[in-house]
């Protein structure tokens, strides 16, 4: 099936309330492209410099979202168009955007990435740490940044009862975490395999790159 084919059957299949991001990553412009032409505008890079050089290149009243891990020296790069960055893991990370988006007269929307997986290797605050930071003094004294929600990444397995039980817990801090923050409005949680599951566990963003532009060559 064509990218146009694939992104027209998925948005048919949405609910309302959940917002769909095209993940772009490595893919060429055209590709882009072709998910812009029936209406596309929210895509997610997960390398700084490559989403910089598509902004770049491709209409302006696209969305661009930050999905992958952010180091801080590069956020300088994207601070002057990002509209919303999801893996901010550490206040230092937060005061660093913050930072730059000052620099440019802008408020930047981010989500707290939150550790739901069991593997070692995935980033993200654990509860605890999200709560501690968002009742400290020094986020509230932050201006030029909103945490608007929270992002989670499940263990990559096969397992969708694993996958369900993170996604519950994605929610139930949300939840929690709101009682503290109302402006928590978004959940980003599923991507191509199990999109339709976190849907179902109260997601209310999906990020789904293979399954609109087909797999990704990282050899190109
Ligand atoms: C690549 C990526 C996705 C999309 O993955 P697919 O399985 O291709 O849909 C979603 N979220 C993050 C954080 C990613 O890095």
């Amino acid at each position: 099936m064509s990218i146009k084919e694939n992104l027209t059957k998925i948005k048919s299949s949405l609910p309302k309330h959940v917002s769909l991001v095209a993940v772009s990553k490595t893919k060429p412009i055209s590709d882009l492209m072709e998910a812009y032409d029936i209406g596309q505008r929210i895509f997610g890079e997960n390398k700084i410099q490559e989403m910089a050089g598509k902004f770049t290149e491709m209409p302006k009243d696209i969305q661009w979202h930050m999905i992958g891990h952010v180091q801080r020296n590069k956020v300088k790069y994207m601070a002057e168009f990002v509209n919303l960055i999801h893996g901010v893991d550490s206040f230092k990370l937060l005061n660093e955007i913050n930072k730059q988006a000052k620099k440019h007269n802008r408020i930047i929307d981010c989500l707290l990435q939150i550790k739901i997986a069991e593997e070692d290797s995935k980033f993200g605050m654990s509860k605890e740490e999200a709560t501690s930071l968002l009742q400290s003094e020094e986020f509230l004294a932050l201006e030029n940044t909103n945490i608007v929600g929270l992002m989670g990444m499940a263990t990559f397995t096969e397992d969708m009862t694993q996958v369900e039980k993170e996604f519950n817990y994605l929610k139930s801090t949300f939840k929690d975490l709101k009682t503290l923050n109302s402006k928590l409005i978004t959940i980003s949680m599923g991507m191509s395999g199990d999109f339709n599951l976190a849907i179902d566990c109260g997601s209310t963003m999906i990020r789904v790159g293979s399954s609109i532009f087909g797999a990704r060559n990282y050899n190109n």
